[in-house]
């Protein structure tokens, strides 16, 4: 039995993984237009969230827990899955994605670990390892049919954010060029820096642009989206070769930061494999036991100071 500190907003999709579909269909406030999806509608314009984590990294979602959020909250026809550093958990997103025929497609990224910085690798079958420098990772990416997009560069204090001359050495390698620059990232990675690189890749990368949440808790997810003609992951994979592709959206709200930090502090940032329960850390045990609530309304209070959701790429 986990002993949980965080509550989340599920009240009408804590009981999804044991329904049917037609019982979920009834019970879903968004029945139209999911029974509009699930009938093969498709919309002229796709939207998609290229940047998410699960309990597989670091997020606070199991991989259940993302994909229903995603059905029955966002818009999104496709959702990619980034951990740090391991397509476990998006493999098996995928494979309960098509098992279970959701009307939205997953598509098996990661987040690599690059040297220089974070880099997206997306439409992966093999995991890319870390520490490899950036070139090596986009070729990496490449070689297996996969995209790599530079996950938030330019933020000036993330140390996996990308810099400028990094980004100005890709540029004279075109065999090393990636395919995108995450130029709307929702988390903090993204506040400021997103508008600094919509301005650079429109100015002087010119390579495709996209928008994703960095969602490490569930109700972040499609907060940022990448819009894309048509529908479907395949038409996406084609939008950010033709650079045909825009970020949309905006930043976490607060709630996300208090969901994430006390997740953080009871249980740290290590992966589970899986979402098994995880076990609380002695120092979480002592913290909640000395600080406990008082902790927590810290956190809210000073988040809640921040005018967070004020800085928009747009
Ligand atoms: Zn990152
Ligand atoms: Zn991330």
């Amino acid at each position: 039995m986990r002993s949980d500190p965080i509550t989340y907003d599920f009240s009408d999709f804590q009981d999804f993984q044991t329904l049917d579909a037609d019982s979920r269909a009834q019970i879903s406030p968004d029945t139209l237009r999911v029974n509009e999806r699930g009938d093969g509608f498709r919309r002229a314009t796709g939207l998609a969230d290229l940047h998410t984590h699960t309990r597989y990294s670091d997020g606070v979602a199991t991989v259940e827990e993302t994909l229903a959020y995603a059905l029955w909250r966002t818009p999104l026809d496709v959702i990619a899955i980034t951990d740090h550093d391991t397509i476990e958990g998006a493999l098996r997103a995928r494979d309960l994605a098509e098992r279970e025929d959701y009307p939205i497609e997953v598509v098996v990224g990661e987040e690599v670990s690059a040297r220089e910085g974070h880099v997206l690798a997306l439409f992966l079958h093999k995991h890319i390892p870390s520490g490899l420098s950036v070139e090596r990772t986009v070729e990496l990416a490449h070689a297996q049919g996969g995209l790599a997009i530079v996950a938030h560069p330019f933020n000036p204090v993330f140390r996996h954010s990308m810099q400028r001359s990094v980004m100005e050495r890709l540029l004279r390698q075109p065999e090393s060029y990636p395919d995108g620059v995450e130029t709307l990232n929702g988390s903090f990675a993204g506040i400021g820096s997103s508008r600094v690189a919509r301005g650079l890749t429109q100015t002087v990368y010119h390579w495709a642009e996209t928008g994703g949440s960095d969602s490490h808790t569930p109700t972040a997810i499609g907060c940022s989206m990448t819009r894309y003609p048509g529908s479907g992951a395949e038409a996406l994979r084609q939008a950010v070769l033709d650079n045909a592709t825009q970020p949309l959206g905006s930043f976490w709200r607060p709630r996300e930061y208090v969901t994430y930090v006390s997740h953080t502090l009871a249980y740290g940032t290590r992966a589970t494999l899986g979402g098994a329960d995880l076990p609380v850390t002695a120092f979480a045990r002592m913290r909640r036991a000395t600080f406990g609530r008082f902790a927590r309304r810290r956190v809210t209070a000073v988040v809640e100071s921040l005018d967070l959701t004020s800085v928009g790429a747009r």
